[in-house]
């Protein structure tokens, strides 16, 4: 195993990656395809580890946010179909041709700079998806007359259209009628390709959530980022067993006992009720453990105590029931006995959804695969 140097480190388990997605793939028609969205390093998990236990899985594609994202893909020997989600800076665009990738168009201004960088002569062809905005109010063609502009660039010779999607606003939400208003624009977008003599790829809109929750939905692609990982987007998806590949420990680092009344912490921010048993834990809000987090709980010999006081920058401090010996190994997120703690247990202290903790887990914590 890779010598670390620190006694804070992620695990992550590919297998759970590799039965993730080949779980969602039984769920969805036999000729959808699955685009695995590997973006901000594979949601915090590593780029080109999930990626690659993506595709071994059976994804047929890959999606980054950014070409900076799919250059390092590229250069790490990844040579499947990839799409750059994120419009590109159009003087770019040449090295993403002679990359091979698949660029998110959303506009004809766009296009039209990029024209400015592209020869028309160059024998790479231009790929791209188009990008609806049927109304998450992002990037995106959003009225009939914008893509009317954009066409007459869409139809040149060394330009062609891999694909035509966009993106849900509220996919997880229990309420659907804003989902199904989005739907039906899309719907209606989708004639305005079908009319225009265009020879295009592949529709697409579903992400996770609306992937698994409204398979109907699938059309030619879906882009699964979250589910692959093992999140539930939302609390809807009751069909699919999902597995979190990601688990995140430390070791307790000094155990001490404190008298009544003593102060733990930063601002004095936490103040013992009796004679109480402290750890100190090496991690914190550098390594993307926020300090948002001081009310959540960690695992310490299978059972559930409490962070206290302020999170530091490297350091943490747990409440301990009795005496625990210095070494004793903390699970941050994952299993340990009959105890479970889920990013999406964590993402609730920070309102927010299990991979804004998993994304911001910095690479001061190694990542171990097995
Ligand atoms: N498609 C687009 C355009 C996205 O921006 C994202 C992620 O934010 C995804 C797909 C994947 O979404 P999810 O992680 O919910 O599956």
């Amino acid at each position: 195993m890779k010598r670390t140097y620190r006694d804070t480190w992620a695990e992550v388990d590919l297998s759970c990656i590799r039965r993730n997605v080949e779980a969602i793939k039984r769920k969805l028609p036999p000729a959808v395809k699955l685009m695995a969205v590997v973006k901000a390093n594979g949601y915090g998990h590593g780029d080109a580890e999930t990626a690659r236990a993506a595709i071994r899985a059976g994804a047929d594609y890959l999606a980054v946010a950014y070409l900076s994202e799919a250059l390092r893909l590229r250069n790490q020997g990844f040579e499947q179909p990839m799409l750059v989600l994120t419009p590109i800076r159009p003087e770019d665009v040449p090295l993403a041709v002679r990359s091979g990738l698949m660029l998110t168009v959303a506009s004809a201004d766009w296009f039209e700079q990029a024209r400015r960088y592209k020869s028309m002569r160059s024998s790479h062809k231009l790929a791209v998806h188009v990008k609806m905005d049927t109304g998450l109010g992002r990037i995106g063609i959003r009225e009939k007359q914008d893509w009317e502009r954009l066409l007459p660039w869409l139809l040149e010779d060394d330009v062609v259209v891999d694909g035509v999607y966009t993106h849900f606003a509220t996919a997880s939400q229990p309420e659907t009628t804003f989902l199904r208003k989005q739907a039906a624009r899309f719907e209606e977008m989708k004639a305005w390709v079908k009319q225009s003599g265009l020879a295009f790829g592949r529709f697409h809109c579903a992400n996770s959530a609306a992937a698994l929750r409204f398979p109907e939905l699938a059309m030619d692609i879906v882009r699964i980022g979250a589910a692959m990982y093992g999140f539930y987007p939302g609390r809807l998806v009751p069909s699919v067993d999902l597995e979190p590949a990601l688990s995140l420990h430390s070791r307790i680092v000094q155990t001490k006992k404190l008298s009544k009344g003593e102060f733990v912490g930063y601002d004095l921010a936490y103040r013992t009720n009796g004679e109480e048993w402290i750890g100190t834990v090496p991690i914190g809000y550098a390594d993307g453990w926020a300090q948002s987090l001081r009310d959540s709980d960690v695992l310490v010999e299978g059972q559930r105590v409490s962070v206290i006081g302020k999170i530091g920058m490297d350091q943490l401090m747990i409440r301990l029931p009795h005496y625990v010996p210095e070494g004793t190994k903390v699970t941050l997120i994952g299993k340990q006995g009959n105890e479970r703690i889920t990013c999406a247990e964590l993402a609730g202290h920070l309102d927010s959804v299990p991979q804004e903790l998993s994304t911001s887990l910095s690479d001061r914590i190694c990542r171990i695969y097995d």
